[in-house]
């Protein structure tokens, strides 16, 4: 499952696309413009956008060269046409992959999990690391806690992953949004205090009685050893 942000003009395709991409256990936020999805891909960080190119406030390419500039979350492109020039710049603006107008919901899918899929390709040549009960295991991407498989969303386990590789130094909410998010700028920085409660809970424990997860007022969170 990967949350998604889809940037679709077209309320028709936007319902149907909605409706695929939840059916296949997606979670998906949209936008009806290139503004909004700007905001929207800045304030939900989601883990891939699907973008439409032909948008009613701004040209698709340049909604994606802005994205860029903030963002390095994995893009699909939709293009209304078969124009390999229009292909060609959007995968020169930064996009990771593209669709032609019109398409189903099992190949949008399948071209996401592809992307992410790369994205995580990464991830395969690091080592697993324990700390107390917890093993997080890149190449899966999988991790457990006292034996029991955690479920996790991409995001999750991307943050766990990042603290556990750290464990016992302190992790900066700035830091987490450079690193986790690959978000050059953020507004808000409620995400990452979103994420760490979801963690948390996951963990199973909370802000007040912590174990694994420490919150380090004014500075940040670091992952420890809670010891027996
Ligand atoms: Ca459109």
């Amino acid at each position: 499952m990967a949350h998604l942000l889809l940037v679709e003009d077209d309320p028709l395709v936007r319902s149907a696309l909605i409706r695929a991409l939840t059916e296949r256990g997606h979670a998906v936020t949209s936008a009806s413009a290139g503004m909004q999805g700007l905001t929207r891909a800045v304030e939900d960080r989601p883990d891939l956008v699907v973008l439409d190119l032909g948008l009613p406030d701004l040209d698709g390419c340049e909604v994606l060269r802005m994205l860029r500039a903030v963002s390095a979350v994995p893009v699909i492109v939709a293009t209304a046409r078969d124009d390999e020039r229009e292909i060609v710049r959007a995968l020169d603006a930064g996009a990771d992959d593209y669709v032609v107008k019109p398409f189903g919901g099992a190949q949008l899918d399948a071209r996401i999990r592809a992307v992410l899929r790369r994205g995580r390709e990464a991830d395969n040549g690091m080592p697993p690391v324990t700390v107390g009960g917890l093993r997080v295991e890149p190449a899966a991407r999988e991790a457990t806690l006292d034996g029991v498989l955690l479920g996790l969303t991409p995001k999750e386990f991307d943050l766990l992953h990042y603290l556990a590789v750290r464990s016992g130094q302190v992790v900066t909410r700035r830091e987490l949004l450079t690193e986790v998010w690959r978000m050059a700028y953020g507004g808000a920085d409620k995400t990452v205090d979103v994420h760490l409660s979801w963690l948390r809970r996951k963990l199973g424990e909370s802000a007040q009685r912590p174990r694994y997860l420490q919150t380090v007022h004014g500075v940040g969170v670091k992952l420890v050893d809670p010891g027996p």
